[in-house]
This record gives C-alpha cells, sequence and structure tokens, in this order.
C-alpha cells in the first residue's frame, strides 16, 4: 500500500484536512488542487483519488484552526533567531511534535487559538503557519530527496502538541497597539479616557508629577516610593519603570483598588461608575467647568 497515501488518509482521520503537493516538492499538484490549500479536505475517497492519480504526491497539511506550526529554516538564520527569542524572554521552547524537515529545518506543532492568521517572524527564518498555511508533512521526501520524519512521536497517534505560547502568538499577532492607534483610539472611547494624566493621577492618588512628568508610584514599595518612577504621558496614559505597569485612567483605579487589569464584567462597570462618579460628565461640560478650578481670590 502507498505509504503516503495511508499517512494522508491517517492525518484525515484525526480531522487534519490535506492536499497533494508535487512530488520531491512544496507546491500543490495544480491539476489536482487548482486553488491550493482551499482545496484541503478530509474526505477519504477524494483523498484515495488524489493519490491514486499521482501515488509519489507530497502531503500537504492543512495549518490554522487550532493547528499552529512553528517552522524554523536554518538556512536563512531561523535557528539563530528562534534561540535568540528564547533568550531575550528567558524561556525554552515546551516539548511538542515535532517533524525534521528533509532540508535540515524543523517543524514544531502546536495546538493555537482557532483564529491566528499566518505570519513572518522577526528575526528571518521563522515563520508560523496557522490560517491559510500549510506545512509538508511526513512522510513526504523534500526536495533533497531526504524523508520529512517525526523526532519524538511515531506518528499522529502519538502526536501531542503543545499550547502555542504566548510570546510566539504575540510576535505572530501582537495585541499591543501602536501609540499612534491608541491615540485614535482613544478619541473615540469613553470620554474618561480623555482625561490627562496630570488630572486623574491627582485625583485619584493626591499626587502631583514633577516637571519632568513623574510621580511617586503608590502602585510599588508600599507606595512609598522616594524617587518618581511613575511617568505620565500626553495621551492620557501612564507607565512606571520601578514596577513595570502602566495603562490609562481605568488601569490605574482597577490597580488602586486591588483589581486585576485588563477589567471584565462588573468589575469594569464598577470602576466606570466611580471614575464617572468622580470626574463628572462628558469633555464638553468638563471644558466649560474646567475655569472654576481657579480658585478665585485665593
Ligand atoms: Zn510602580
Amino acid at each position: 500500500m502507498n505509504e503516503l497515501l495511508t499517512a494522508a488518509l491517517d492525518y484525515a482521520r484525526r480531522g487534519l484536512a490535506v492536499l497533494p503537493l508535487q512530488p520531491h516538492g512544496k507546491a500543490p499538484c495544480g491539476h489536482l488542487v487548482p486553488h491550493g490549500v482551499k482545496n484541503a479536505t478530509t474526505d477519504p475517497a477524494t483523498i484515495r483519488d488524489w493519490w491514486q492519480r499521482e501515488r509519489r504526491a507530497n502531503i500537504g497539511l492543512r495549518t490554522g484552526r487550532g493547528l499552529a506550526v512553528l517552522d524554523v529554516d536554518p538556512r536563512h538564520g531561523g535557528d539563530r533567531a528562534l534561540s535568540a527569542h528564547l533568550r531575550t524572554r528567558g524561556v525554552r521552547l515546551a516539548p511538542t511534535a515535532e517533524v525534521a524537515t528533509g532540508g535540515g529545518g524543523s517543524h514544531y506543532y502546536f495546538a493555537a487559538p482557532e483564529h491566528l492568521r499566518s505570519a513572518r517572524l522577526p528575526g528571518g527564518g521563522l515563520e508560523l503557519k496557522a490560517d491559510g498555511g500549510y506545512v509538508v508533512a511526513p512522510p513526504s521526501i523534500h526536495p533533497t530527496g531526504q524523508r520529512y520524519t517525526w523526532q519524538n512521536a511515531r506518528d499522529l497517534k502519538h502526536l501531542e502538541p503543545s499550547r502555542l505560547p504566548h510570546w510566539l502568538s504575540e510576535l505572530a499577532a501582537p495585541t499591543t497597539p501602536t501609540p499612534a492607534a491608541r491615540g485614535r483610539a482613544l478619541r473615540h472611547e469613553d470620554p474618561l479616557r480623555e482625561i490627562p494624566a496630570a488630572e486623574y493621577v491627582l485625583a485619584l492618588t493626591g499626587r502631583t508629577a514633577n516637571r519632568a512628568g513623574y510621580v511617586r508610584c503608590p502602585l510599588h514599595k508600599a507606595g512609598q516610593e522616594r524617587t518618581p518612577s511613575l511617568r505620565l504621558y500626553d495621551d492620557a496614559g501612564w507607565y512606571c519603570y520601578g514596577c513595570h505597569t502602566g495603562g490609562d485612567i481605568f488601569t490605574l483605579a482597577a490597580l488602586l483598588r486591588g483589581l486585576r487589569p485588563p477589567l471584565r464584567g462588573t468589575d469594569f462597570l464598577t470602576v466606570q461608575a466611580a471614575l464617572r462618579e468622580h470626574f463628572g460628565p462628558p469633555p464638553t461640560t468638563r471644558a466649560s467647568r474646567a475655569p472654576q478650578t481657579a480658585k478665585s481670590g485665593a
């Protein structure tokens, strides 16, 4: 029996969609799957038909929908880039299902969030294959003539992908908005977020910023630090270089109440209500109220 067909059917039985790739190659067999990875399937009849028509077709495994594969290509510095990423974060790659590609590279299989875009990762030679992607799977044959082989699992029966590490999904799909994007968002969100940091920090902590824009941080050293390390920013944000915490008015209010951001559900509503009570109605009214804060005759 055709070893490639057997493996393809085996992957399909495990819910992994496959597609035929060119023999000893990585590109889809255009005559069988004109739409490439979009034609990937778990249907055994279709799979049998494909491998009957192209017996030596390599196996493409569709990624995404819960499967992400980190593709490390040492020829483009992928091994060095991965080491650097791990070193700067002080982490190791959790043991997981791993394939040695016939070309000297590695594929690390991970259980991933349902929706994750494929992305090239910083550093070169590193790619996270997820939605819209595929990888060449064992026992396919690399253009060099070497087989793709599972490293620590005989086959998919023993394949147990670890969860995709957070730092990897962050690298692939950063969720931290750029300052510019944050600025844009600010103008459309809760008007509370437009209150200048100096104003809400004073209101919430009783502390005023020094000339450089720093206040003594209430969140570390039991709030008793001497040298101010909490910096206030013009976009109504703040960041403490002492305890490496930062955010906006909601984050600060939450932390001062002993709540862990990001706030959700009733916690958010409680903090929001307290802030509204404290700071009053939206900016138009606030602006007209502002002159009153100058003490007359004082
Ligand atoms: Zn701090």
